[in-house]
């Protein structure tokens, strides 16, 4: 059966790389009716907050990628907490030392520092020189009634360590090369490494995606496994996703929390799709994927190996061809959050009317939902004029300007047809008549609606303005 995992810790924000990494394992899941774990690695009590492993269950909900077992919810190989594990960890602990696969080790920093000084000075790469391997057990019971407090390490072998990583194939490296290495701490708490392999082995964990630094780690868990005489899981490592500066995005570098996409107007489908390519891509080069298409087309041989920096403007992209998919009543729905945030927005049937209207109109241009807390001001709220504005974007003088918009306002007035069509028609007839070019009434108009050189189709604006606001307007912006 396959069983995926993915294992944050709750020491910040979960961020896009954990996401793609929870994507990647809820599709592989699912394309084989597998299950989908949610552990949190939870050992590092200084760094752990409530508020990071709630961010990990709204996140992962937020993008519909729901887990099959987890703290939460419980599964048949809990608990799924590792800091709820511990009495696990130590049996674990006490059997490799017991079949003489660890060992206590009692030396201290100072004393590792002294070593590692003298390696370096002879010109040799640093690694623990196993000192305390040799003690016997007379020895260590001896210190251990002093109540020292001793780390545990394991007793690295001097040979070729080896695992199938699923993307780069056999990976190996020298066991006489790596020191051995801590797998309980002098608290008494396990290492990363330790936990993870033990939890990966007893989860029943089938194959482990996760992102490439992890490489190293790999070598020390699969040590631990074979110590343990049990089977080794598929692993899969996954490039990286790098800040512009090509650092890695990273909790401890104040990654932005996932959460904050949606905050900032992404729709999730843009968000999956965008990530979904963020290390994979599949075959027919199909770039828009539902989670459908994904758990269909998705395979290991079409995940690449280098590292990728997380670009903005493409997941814009993205989101603006989900928001062009969305019905406009849809779109209403998601928009209206981002409008409650504002001053100048009123719930109430007309507004929500006038809503439906500016998204048929706007739904082409918009790129991000939050956008619309600046753009859509102006269809509720009077602008502000700026006479600058006006001057050097309508190449007439003061008295042409007062002129002419006294006589649109004229025009207007009469107008009993409110609509786009009829209103341009008009005052393009209006326009031939007195003489004026379309594209410098049509500016003075915009400016004066809206307050702004940029804005919808000019008479769609209108439309949904309505006369009486448009009127009004048109007066002020003379004044
Ligand atoms: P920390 O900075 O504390 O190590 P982190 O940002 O690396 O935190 P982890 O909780 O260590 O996050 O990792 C959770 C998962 O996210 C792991 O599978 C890890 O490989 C993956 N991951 C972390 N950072 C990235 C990244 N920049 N790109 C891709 N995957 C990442
Ligand atoms: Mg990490």
């Amino acid at each position: 059966e396959v069983r995926v995992r993915i294992a944050p810790s709750p020491t910040g924000n979960f961020h896009v790389g954990t996401a793609r990494n929870a994507l990647y394992n809820y599709i592989f899941a699912k394309q084989n009716e597998g299950k989908f774990i949610l552990r949190i690695d939870d050992t590092d009590f200084k760094r752990n907050s409530k508020e990071a492993e709630e961010g990990i269950y709204e996140g992962l909900k937020w993008l519909g990628l729901y887990w099959d077992e987890g703290p939460d919810i419980g599964g048949p190989y809990g608990p799924y907490r590792q800091s709820e594990r511990l009495d696990i960890y130590q049996k674990y602990v006490d059997y490799l030392i017991e079949k003489g696969y660890a060992y206590y080790c009692f030396c201290s920093e100072e004393d590792l520092e002294k070593e590692r000084k003298e390696q370096i000075a002879n010109k040799k790469a640093p690694k623990y020189s196993g000192k305390c391997r040799s003690l016997s057990k007379e020895e260590v019971n001896k210190k251990l009634n002093k109540g020292l407090k001793p780390v545990v390490r394991f007793k690295v072998p001097d040979r070729i360590i080896t695992f199938n990583d699923g993307v780069r194939g056999r990976l190996q490296w020298d066991g006489s090369l790596i020191g051995d290495f801590v797998i309980r701490k002098s608290d008494g708490l396990p290492t990363y490494n330790f936990a993870t392999a033990i939890d990966d082995w007893q989860m029943r964990i089938s194959h482990v995606l996760r992102s490439q630094e992890h490489i190293p780690n790999t070598f020390l868990q699969v040590l631990i496994l074979e110590a343990l005489g049990c089977e080794i899981p598929e692993y899969v490592h996954l490039p990286l996703l790098l800040n512009e500066d090509k650092s890695k995005i990273s909790k401890r570098d104040g990654a932005l929390f996932i959460g904050e996409y949606r905050d900032m107007g992404y729709l999730k489908e843009a968000v999956l799709n965008f990530i979904a390519l963020l290390g994979w891509n599949p075959k027919d080069g199909e770039e828009i994927l539902s989670i459908e298409d994904m758990i269909d087309k998705f395979s290991f041989e079409r995940i690449n190996n280098s590292n990728i920096v997380f670009d903005f403007k493409k997941l814009d992209w993205f989101n603006g061809v989900y928001i062009r998919k969305k019905s406009v009543e849809e779109l209403v729905l998601l928009v209206l959050p981002f409008l409650r945030t504002t001053d100048y927005f009123v719930e109430n049937e007309e507004n929500y009317n006038k809503l439906v209207k500016i998204i048929k109109v706007e739904q082409e241009r918009l790129k991000r939902l939050d956008e619309v807390k600046d753009s859509f001001k102006m269809f509720f709220k009077e602008p502000e004029y700026d006479a600058n504005l006006i001057m050097e974007n309508v190449k007439v003088d003061l008295k042409e300007m007062i002129y002419l918009l006294d006589e649109s306002i004229k025009e207007l007035e009469v107008q009993n047809e409110w609509n786009a069509q009829e209103l341009e028609k008009v005052m393009r007839a209006f326009c031939d008549r007195i003489g004026v070019k379309t594209k410098i009434l049509f500016m003075l108009l915009r400016i004066a609606e809206t307050g702004s050189k940029i804005s919808p189709p000019l008479f769609d604006t209108f439309e949904i303005i309505g006369k009486e606001s448009t009127l009004k307007r048109l007066t002020s912006c003379k004044n």
